[in-house]
């Protein structure tokens, strides 16, 4: 039997059977299994995320038999085949900052995964201005999916839910922009168990070391702690920045140096698409911020 595994506890897993290969809502309950030894052996260990191979022992319970080649893996949260990150920024309380938006679209090019960005607390808005479809316009054309909210007023809620069906993701985003509303907003009538577990999205009490997987009703799966949560560059290289800038390729491409760092090098395209507006100043900015804080880092450690 195929399966997918919900949520990882005391040494038991918990798997959702899947159909061809497919996430299908449905009211099958999970199965508690138990790894084979072959892992241990093997030094690994499935994650929640993972499709198995699973079989059914004579207690109702069953064994993991074989884990499936991973698309992807997380190390915060521990999860595989994560397929979207869903970005939420509330334009108010906390204010919108395209600089940690930027922040984390570049650990998210990193990790290669697909982006959802939400503009939260649409009611908040001041109707005066327009920032956030100038920044939804921004990022669109940049080539990001972006979707304005209000949890409050069920605004493009049914949007993100359509996003998350048949997929498994994560939620990223600060403290208090509203992920936990977001999540109550796709989810009606949530049980006692999973609103507990959307507090946790909330308080981002991340130190509790099991991840789950929140089940929508489309065949999505939410995992139950934010993505991202510590956002240094540790892991990147310099070099791995300017790539997580996906609009700067066709320029950087037609760098006179090779290696261009893209600050001051004479030549440099990059610098030039930013100077002619084709390249958002702000975007620009950060890139430089984030190299130099890159190299701090690295001298410090
Ligand atoms: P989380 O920490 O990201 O999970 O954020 P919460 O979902 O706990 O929301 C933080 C605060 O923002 C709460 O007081 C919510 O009531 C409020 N909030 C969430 N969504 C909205 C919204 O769409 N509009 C308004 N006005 N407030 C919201
Ligand atoms: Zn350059």
């Amino acid at each position: 039997l195929e399966g997918l595994i919900v949520k990882a506890l005391s040494g038991y897993y918990y798997v959702k059977p899947l159909y061809d290969g497919n996430i299908i809502s449905g009211e099958d309950p999970s199965v508690q299994c138990r790894a084979r030894g072959i892992f241990k052996k093997k030094g690994i260990s499935p994650l929640v995320g993972d499709r198995v191979m699973y079989s059914l022992t004579e207690n109702g319970e069953g064994t993991v038999d074989e884990i499936l080649p991973r698309s992807s893996q997380l190390i915060r949260p521990p999860v595989a085949n994560v397929d979207l990150a869903v970005l939420l920024f509330s334009v108010k309380e906390p204010d919108l900052s395209l600089h940690l938006l930027d922040k984390f679209l570049v650990h998210i090019e990193h990790a290669g995964l697909e982006a959802l960005i939400c503009l939260t607390k649409q009611d908040l808005a001041n109707a005066s201005d327009d920032l956030l479809e100038q920044v939804k316009r921004q990022y669109e054309k940049i080539g990001y999916k972006v979707l304005i909210t209000s949890s409050l007023q069920g605004i493009g809620t049914q949007q993100v839910k359509d996003h998350l069906a048949g997929r498994i993701s994560v939620f990223s985003g600060q403290s208090g922009v509203g992920k936990s509303s977001l999540l109550n907003a796709l989810m009606p009538g949530l049980s006692l168990d999973t609103s507990e577990i959307s507090l946790r999205l909330g308080r981002g009490r991340h130190t509790t070391r099991h991840v789950e997987l929140i089940e929508l009703d489309n065949g999505g799966y939410v995992a139950d702690t934010p993505g991202f949560s510590q956002l240094d560059f540790l892991e990147l290289g310099v070099e791995e920045l300017s790539p997580c800038f996906r609009e700067f390729a066709p320029y950087a491409a037609e760098c006179k140096f090779r290696g261009c760092s893209h600050l001051q090098e004479p030549g440099c395209r990059v610098i030039q698409a930013k100077e002619e507006g084709i390249i958002l100043p702000s975007r620009y900015e950060h890139y430089v911020g984030f190299y130099t804080e890159m190299k701090d880092k690295k001298r410090r450690y």
